[in-house]
């Protein structure tokens, strides 16, 4: 017979669930244990704080990213040379789509096994702003296209909040398939997918490139540091200006933190000589 749950109880797992959902996260399952476990708030937390370190890395330590015995401190990024002259605006639509074929129907990590799309990108060849995430999504997967979920949909708000419309924009990712439950890439997984976004920015040459989360950051940077460290300056990834900051899910999860990010899109903004709007994104 099932246990009913104490009312704090009940909350609480109600609010992980909800949290969850932002992240795009619909599937559940039980775990086999005595009934005695699920009365006990305390292994109820420890059960669903294991939980979250799984799913989608925005929901992870964001603000406080630790080192892992998995992900080394310094990544010694593929080298792929950074385009040196620029390519032409009628061009980079054909360029990204040699990369695209390059690509093909990849199996070149185990990502390939349980996807349903490859999200290569989306957006405008000759974009000035150009967005990084993670990986994509359930949503994403079904539909082959970048942040078109929940997350996505802050995203879109933000772009617009820039002045922008998000088809003047371009958006990828670090790796093109979903990993399973929305887990965070793992390193090997990330460094075998990561050279393609390297070619993409490379034909992109976009002024600005945003980093939206840890997981991008790392990544475009070759090293990983505490998104705090990352916030508010202007770094270089493959001879671009990049600034770093919350991946649109974490900030569906605390959007106290949207102050913070809309800082950060406002140095985008002011590099590419964008008009700073009245109202922060939504
Ligand atoms: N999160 C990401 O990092 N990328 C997507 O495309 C969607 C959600």
């Amino acid at each position: 017979m099932a246990q009913k749950l104490s009312p704090e109880t009940e909350e609480a797992v109600r609010a992980r669930i909800a949290y969850f959902r932002d992240l795009g996260i619909f599937d559940f399952y039980r775990r086999d244990c005595a009934p005695s476990d699920y009365a006990s708030s305390e292994t109820l937390r420890a059960a669903s704080d294991e939980v979250a370190v799984m799913p989608e890395n925005p929901a992870a330590p964001e603000a406080d990213l630790l080192e892992t015995p998995l992900m080394p401190k310094a990544l010694v990024l593929p080298t792929i040379e950074v385009a040196g002259k620029p390519i032409a605006p009628e061009d980079k639509a054909a360029a990204l789509a040699a990369i695209r074929a390059d690509l093909g129907e990849c199996t070149r990590c185990a990502l390939a096994k349980g996807r349903n799309k490859i999200v290569f990108a989306d957006g405008d060849p000759n974009a000035r702003l150009m967005f990084g995430g993670e990986g994509p999504g359930a949503d994403e997967d079904a539909q082959g296209l970048p942040f078109v979920g929940r997350a996505g949909q802050l995203l879109n708000n933000m772009i617009t909040a820039m002045g922008l419309r998000r088809d003047q924009v371009y958006i990828a990712n670090i790796v093109k398939c979903r990993p399973p439950q929305n887990r965070v890439p793992e390193p090997e997984e990330a460094m075998t997918c990561v050279p393609f976004l390297f070619r993409q920015i490379d034909v992109i040459q976009p002024e600005v490139l945003v980093a939206l989360g840890s997981t991008a950051a790392t990544y475009l940077l070759g090293g990983k540091s505490p998104l705090s460290a990352l916030r508010g300056r202007i770094h270089q990834a493959r001879g671009r200006k990049l600034i770093v900051t919350y991946h649109p899910a974490y900030l569906l999860r605390d959007p106290r933190q949207k102050k913070e990010a809309w800082a950060d899109l406002q140095i985008a903004m002011a590099e590419l000589g964008l008009k700073p709007l009245p109202k922060q994104p939504s």
